[in-house]
This record gives C-alpha cells, sequence and structure tokens, in this order.
C-alpha cells in the first residue's frame, strides 16, 4: 500500500471512492447534514493542491432498481464546488463514454463526480469487469470511505485490484478512523470500558463476544440490557426481549466471569406504560418491572454506577444509546453517558464514540468536540470491534 501522505499527486487523475451518503430533503433535494461530506474534504483539499485531479466514486442511499432521481449525486454537485471551492464536473453514469471522456479531459484542479455508484446492482455484488470499467479512469486508487469499508463491493473492494501496491492507499479519513479503532482495541492505557447499548441483544453479541478478551468493563444499557435481566431471572414486564438470546446472554455472563471482565447492567430503569412521550413514567428496579410496563432508559441509580466507572477509566469506547434517547422522557441515561464520557477524556482518557445512533447522541448533547475520535463508520466501526476483517481495508493491503 502506498502512503497517501508521500505519494506524488501531481499531474495524476486520482479515484477517490469517498462515503458521500448524506440525507438530502425529500422534496427539494437539499442536504440536511454535510457531516460526511466535510469529512473526505482534507482528502480532497491534498490532492488537488499538490496538483492531481479528483474523480469521486460515492453511493447514495439505496436505489432498488437502477437509476432514481432522489438518490442522484448531481444533487451535491453545487455543495461540492462550495465547499472545494473548485468547479466541479458531472458525470451522469459512472460507467461509459461520457465518465471516460470527463475523465480524460479532466486538468490538474479540477473534480469530476460521478453518478451514484449503487445504480448499478454490479456494485454490491461485487462484479470484476464493473470495478475494472471504474478503475479504468483513474491513474491511482485511494479509499476515504471508512463507512463502508465492511462491504466487499465493486468500488470499494474489487476495483482497489487494477492497481499496483504503489498506486492505491487510505485517504485521510480511513487512515484516522483506523488509527483511532486500533488505539482502542490495543488498549494502551487502563481500565478500558466499553459502553454497549441500542435495541437488540442479536445485533451486538459479536461485539461483546470479542471485547471481553480486553475490556476491563463492559456496560450494558438501552433495550439488550433486559435480555440480559431476565436471564438472570428478573421480571422485565413488557421491555424489549430476545427469548431466543436468553441462553447467549447467560453463556456471556459467565464467560466474563473466567475472563475476570466486570459486565455491569442498569440497577433500575425508567419505566412507561406505553412506547411513547406522553406515557406515563415511573423508575423500578430493571429486574422488578411490573406487567405490561418496559424499561424504556436507564434509570438515576444505574446512571450514577456508569457515570463512576466510565470517569474512573482510561480507554472508552462507546457503541448504543442507553434508552429511547429520541424521546424527552427517555433521554437522561444517554445523556449522563455523554457526558461521563467527556468528562474522562478531560481527565486524559482516549474516547471512541461510534456507530450512527451513539453519534447522534454525542451531537444531541453537545459532546462532539470532547471526545477523542468520534467515528463516521456504524457498521464498519461495529465489525471492527468484532474482530472482523475489513475487506475495503485488506484490498489496499494486497
Ligand atoms: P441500535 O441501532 O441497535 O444501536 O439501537 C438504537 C435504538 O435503540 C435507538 O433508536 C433507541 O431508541 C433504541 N432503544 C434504546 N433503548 C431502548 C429500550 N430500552 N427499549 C426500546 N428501544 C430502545
Amino acid at each position: 500500500m502506498a502512503s497517501f501522505n508521500t505519494y506524488r499527486f501531481k499531474g495524476r487523475k486520482v479515484i477517490i471512492r469517498v462515503d458521500f451518503n448524506v440525507p438530502l430533503d425529500k422534496e427539494t433535494f437539499e442536504i440536511i447534514d454535510d457531516k460526511r461530506m466535510q469529512a473526505a474534504l482534507p482528502t480532497i483539499n491534498k490532492i488537488l493542491s499538490d496538483g492531481g485531479s479528483v474523480i469521486i466514486i460515492s453511493h447514495l442511499g439505496r436505489p432498488k432498481n437502477g437509476p432514481e432521481k432522489s438518490f442522484s449525486l448531481s444533487h451535491l454537485t453545487n455543495h461540492l464546488e462550495q465547499i472545494t471551492s473548485r468547479k466541479v464536473l458531472f458525470a451522469q453514469d459512472c460507467i461509459g463514454e461520457e465518465a471516460q471522456t470527463l475523465s480524460q479531459k479532466l486538468n490538474p484542479g479540477e473534480i469530476l463526480l460521478l453518478e451514484n455508484v449503487r445504480f448499478y446492482k454490479e456494485e454490491t455484488l461485487g462484479d470484476a469487469n464493473f470495478a475494472k470499467q471504474l478503475a479504468d479512469l483513474g491513474d491511482c486508487y485511494v479509499n476515504d470511505a471508512f463507512g463502508t469499508a465492511h462491504r466487499a463491493h465493486s468500488s470499494t473492494t474489487h476495483i482497489a485490484t487494477y492497481f499496483t501496491r504503489e498506486n492505491k492507499m487510505s485517504g485521510l479519513l480511513m487512515k484516522s478512523e483506523i488509527e483511532s479503532a486500533k488505539k482502542v482495541m490495543e488498549v494502551t492505557q487502563r481500565p478500558f470500558t466499553a459502553i454497549v447499548g441500542g435495541a437488540k441483544v442479536s445485533d451486538k453479541v459479536l461485539i461483546v463476544e470479542n471485547l471481553m478478551k480486553t475490556a476491563d468493563h463492559i456496560i450494558i444499557g438501552g433495550g439488550m440490557a433486559y435480555t440480559f435481566k431476565k436471564a438472570l431471572g428478573g421480571q422485565i414486564g413488557a421491555s424489549l426481549c430476545e427469548n431466543d438470546r436468553i441462553e447467549t446472554c447467560k453463556e456471556i455472563l459467565s464467560k466474563a466471569g473466567d475472563l475476570g471482565v466486570e459486565i455491569h447492567l442498569p440497577v433500575d430503569s425508567i419505566v412507561a406504560d406505553k412506547f411513547s412521550a406522553d406515557a406515563q413514567i415511573d423508575t423500578s428496579k430493571s429486574d422488578e418491572i411490573s406487567e405490561n410496563w418496559m424499561g424504556l432508559d436507564i434509570g438515576p441509580i444505574a446512571a450514577d454506577q456508569f457515570s463512576a466507572i466510565i470517569e474512573g477509566s482510561k480507554t472508552i469506547l462507546w457503541n448504543g444509546p442507553m434508552g429511547v434517547f429520541e424521546l424527552k422522557p427517555f433521554e437522561e441515561g444517554t445523556k449522563s453517558v455523554a457526558s461521563a464520557v467527556a468528562k474522562a477524556t478531560e481527565k486524559g482518557a482516549y474516547s471512541l464514540i461510534g456507530g450512527g445512533d451513539s453519534a447522534a447522541a454525542a451531537k444531541k448533547f453537545n459532546v462532539v468536540e470532547k471526545i477523542s475520535h468520534v467515528s463516521t463508520g456504524g457498521g464498519a466501526l461495529l465489525e471492527y470491534f468484532e474482530g472482523k476483517e475489513l475487506p475495503g481495508v485488506a484490498a489496499i493491503h494486497k
């Protein structure tokens, strides 16, 4: 793999796979949040200022069957011109004659944005011929799309086989994402606390099992905590529960004992008589929840206990909210965890927050600036911490 910082981009046509999967207004197609575009800017700007030209490949949304106006990357052209202060050309098809002609004529300092790569089903199928047609548009390949690094798609993985090792590399965003994930995975400072939340045990089993090998503490909150409580014999009322995962929870709890990792579950919960912001609300022990009531957030005692563990930690990974933080009555648990992670970081801990919902929570509770790294990758980060190889990262190393 080449090094992005030392590569000579001057006069080269550089293909960059970015993650410009930004939310768009359904009617006006205006960009609602350009965070993902901003995140790729350092990579794009470095290549342009070194005298290279840039050919941008991205996906947008989940088009089902060919081109769809609502998923066209043409909606991003004007904004890309504004934030780069460069002329942006647009190819209405990511492969074929127009893309070839525009890329051939591209001058140093110019940007060519290609239409949504997922308008071709070949992209997600990892079709080799499609990957080759994309590769033929440029001289070298930069992967800066950490958010899709866990996908073995044509433009994230197979394309790399058409470039020599000297001509493929990670971009700056990809590099910083991998470095921060590695820093947590290698745990240079202890105690290491992993906070895992969100709705389902089934989505998080692998990450919990893998983190048990390295973490000192694993804090489990959110809907997934109630299957654990039930596994311990608790009464959880109408809280989220995956009955087919009860055995898995028992195994995790018993393995944790063997490995010497402490698993912390919420002792109390904010319970509600329905899943709604105007529900009746009460506080209950998490294993004595009345019939028909459901736990929708960790309670105040759990929030204090979790915060104390987090504030005493030196390495922190957080994936998944502690409750239904989107609704005001159930936001307090996630808010207090966010604030504890920020406080620990101020005291010198290294903190990584990842996964769409936890990143959204960090933003909602104004702690983003106080966290060591807020990842742009949801699924990719999760798979990294599950111990899996990311195909998009592996491909540029081959
Ligand atoms: P995930 O995508 O698995 O990280 O789950 C995030 C979602 O889990 C958020 O939309 C939360 O509202 C939801 N969630 C968190 N805690 C609970 C809970 N106790 N009951 C139901 N849903 C929850």
